[in-house]
């Protein structure tokens, strides 16, 4: 990406280029890409384990697979929630980045991301030469929680399978987990999100690379770890590359 247009995505990002004590500002060719450190043994992330309603939305095309999100009764979201929120972008995009699930402007509209946080992740696309249009961006759940509230072991169980299928479909070279509930559950692991970046992980049975990293919500009530999702997609551009 040309240096000068990478500058404005950072300044976007409210992400000022790294300085080199006592001399002017590094060239951003320059900045270490961080690499991924090696965990002691006691710490290793447990591998993925297959989801247990795995296959269970196999063979839906993007249609099909649509319209059994819009019409789902699984859990008790689909008593609460305004409308599904199936996903939005490329269907041939390489990159897909999941979150948690809908908040409340989410519900409203229909589509994943939008509002502050929503807007956060655009630039943090951008900082890395991505469209929101170029990806596929999509949720763990389908349906908005109440009060934003964490979703449940339960509710995650039953609506993944439609995750498995988005990515059977999509076929992606890389997946984004943003926040610690996607990570999570996507890895099946209790680990902290802090402990999860900056590894390469495997999700499911078609081993899609996973890379975790901080929620754009979170970064926009944190923005001193903005530098650290920096980092994170950094490392996930660098493992895209090398799929
Ligand atoms: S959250 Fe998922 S499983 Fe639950 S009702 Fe919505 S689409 Fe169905």
């Amino acid at each position: 990406m040309n240096p000068a247009l990478r500058r404005d995505y950072l300044a976007a990002l409210k992400l000022e280029a790294w300085l080199v004590r006592g001399s002017i500002a590094a060239p951003l060719s320059a900045v270490p890409v961080p690499v991924a450190v090696p965990v002691p043994p006691a710490e290793r992330v447990p591998a993925a384990v297959p989801i247990a309603n795995g296959g269970r939305e196999e063979g839906a095309d993007w249609p099909e697979l649509r319209a059994r999100v819009a019409a789902c009764t699984r859990c008790a979201l689909s008593s609460t929630r305004t409308q599904t929120v199936f996903g939005v972008g490329s269907l041939q995009a390489q990159w897909l980045i999941v979150g948690e699930a809908p908040g409340a402007e989410e519900d409203r509209q229909g589509e994943p991301f939008v509002g502050r946080a929503g807007q956060l992740l655009n630039s943090m696309l951008r900082a890395i030469g991505l469209s929101r249009e170029e990806v596929f961006i999509a949720n763990v759940l389908k349906c908005r929680p109440p009060g934003n509230r964490d979703p449940t072991a339960t509710e995650a169980a039953e609506c993944l399978p439609y995750l498995e299928q988005q990515i059977a479909l999509l076929k992606p070279k890389i997946m984004l987990a943003v926040g610690r509930i996607a990570a999570q559950n996507l890895l099946r692991t209790d680990v902290t999100l802090g402990r999860l970046r900056q590894q390469v992980h495997h999700f499911g049975v078609s081993k899609v690379p996973l890379i975790a990293t901080y929620h754009p919500a979170y970064l926009l009530r944190t923005p001193t770890d903005k530098r650290k999702a920096w980092e994170d997609l950094k490392f996930a551009r660098e493992v895209c590359a090398r799929v």
